[in-house]
């Protein structure tokens, strides 16, 4: 019993001389940061105070929500007495960070006593540090941008606020968390901005999870017009991930762009047009089609854009706001695109989009079928005429034969 006590106060002693005198006490992180140029490198930094220098160091970084992280050796660097300092540079062309995101990285050395010693965590916003950005808040949207003054700025909030109440009127979507928006004077510094995965028809981009819109907004007479289109639309976008969480990524891909283009306060002119186009040369895409992906050229996907905006309306129409949560509800419990609209209307996918073709689209889904039967009417003509007028040039031939050898004869 006495022995037990003792080896315990044993113990309690060399724990209290652990908290006391931690095995890593002589090598200490003194700070860390990290420097960038968007697109091109990132360069971690640590001074580290160490009585001798350490004989590894890595730094290990990881952009939100990727599921890489980044190993890097740094090279190491005696300065004044007892510092050293750590570096690593990172090229972004061997491995890309997400632009707009909070990137995450931490240290972790080999004394030279052998010792590991790992640094705090630390963080550093990885935005478009190639502009210098102005920018202006009105809680909870926060603009930046770098050409174009105060007013246009506000304007831009102000299209963001009607783009939440235009929301509202299609889900009932609760007041929005904090956003940015970056905004480019032109699509091409957009895409620069958004490689490698940009389209180079990309406009407007939005980062659901990350609460940040990105959109080009050329000036011009137009500019007006695009701010009331694409701040409200990519603003859907997270509205709706804000709404239903990670289940965003399972809603198909008509009804989020169709929900997201009603909410533009300025209806894309074109759509109408489109839709007739493709209506008089039965160019129609299915919807099925629009599930997993949108076309990847141009016109197809604005195509694509103008169906999945008349689908969704005319949805919104028929079965209203409740009817649309129930629908995005079941998309964002993982139904499929298919059993989505059939739990949540009561309807096929495809009767839905009989529907919608005939009621909106006035396509006449009658003549539609007849005309699909073209072919075999031509068939059913050549066969019922064809002997008749075999009958009709034999008749002929028989009743002008015997005139014809006269004018032969005399001739
Ligand atoms: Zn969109």
């Amino acid at each position: 019993m006495r022995r037990l006590a003792i080896v315990s106060l044993l113990i309690n002693f060399s724990l209290a001389l652990l908290v006391f005198y931690p095995a890593s006490a002589q090598a200490q992180f003194v700070e860390s940061w990290a420097e960038y140029r968007f697109n091109e490198e990132i360069v971690f930094y640590a001074r580290l105070r160490a009585d001798a220098p350490p004989t590894s160091a890595h730094v290990f970084f990881q952009a939100h929500a990727d599921t890489r992280t980044v190993v890097g050796e740094a090279q190491i660097q005696a300065q004044e007495d007892d510092v050293y300092l750590l570096s690593y540079t990172h090229l972004l062309a061997d491995y890309h960070l997400r632009a707009f995101s909070q990137v995450n990285f931490r240290w972790e050395i080999v004394a030279a006593d052998g010792e590991k010693v790992n640094s705090p965590a630390y963080e550093f916003f990885y935005e478009d540090n190639r502009y210098q950005w102005n920018s202006l808040e009105e809680s909870p949207f926060r603009v930046h941008w770098f050409e174009g003054d105060v007013p246009y700025a506000q304007s831009i909030i102000d299209a963001a606020e009607k783009g939440f109440f235009q929301a509202q009127t299609l889900l009932p979507i609760p007041k929005p968390q904090f956003m940015e928006i970056y905004i480019y004077p032109d699509s091409n510094s957009l895409q620069a901005a958004l490689q490698p995965h940009s389209r180079d028809w990309v406009a407007g981009h939005a980062e659901p999870d990350l609460g940040v819109i990105v959109a080009a907004l050329p000036s011009g007479p137009d500019q007006e017009i695009l701010i009331q289109q694409r701040i409200p639309h990519e603003l859907m976008h997270i509205l709706l991930y804000q709404y239903i969480g990670g289940g965003y990524d399972n809603l198909p891909v008509w009804l989020s762009e169709g929900l997201a283009s009603l909410t533009e306060l300025y209806p894309n002119a074109d759509y109408e047009l489109l839709l007739k186009d493709a209506v008089g040369r039965k160019a129609l895409i299915p919807m099925a089609a629009l599930c997993q992906t949108f076309p990847r050229d141009a016109s197809n996907a604005l195509l694509a854009y103008a169906q999945s905006t008349s689908f969704t309306r005319y949805l919104h129409g028929v079965y209203g706001v409740s009817g649309m949560h129930d629908l995005v509800a079941a998309y964002a419990n993982g139904l499929s695109c298919e059993r989505g609209v059939q739990k949540a209307l009561g309807r096929s996918l495809s009767q839905l989009e009989r529907n919608w073709r005939s009621e909106t689209l006035a396509e006449d889904m009658n003549a539609a079928a007849l005309d699909n039967l073209r072919p075999w009417w031509i068939l059913l003509g050549v066969v019922l005429i064809a002997p008749l007028i075999l009958v009709a040039a034999r008749w002929l031939q028989l009743r002008l034969s015997p005139n014809s050898n006269i004018e032969q004869t005399s001739g």
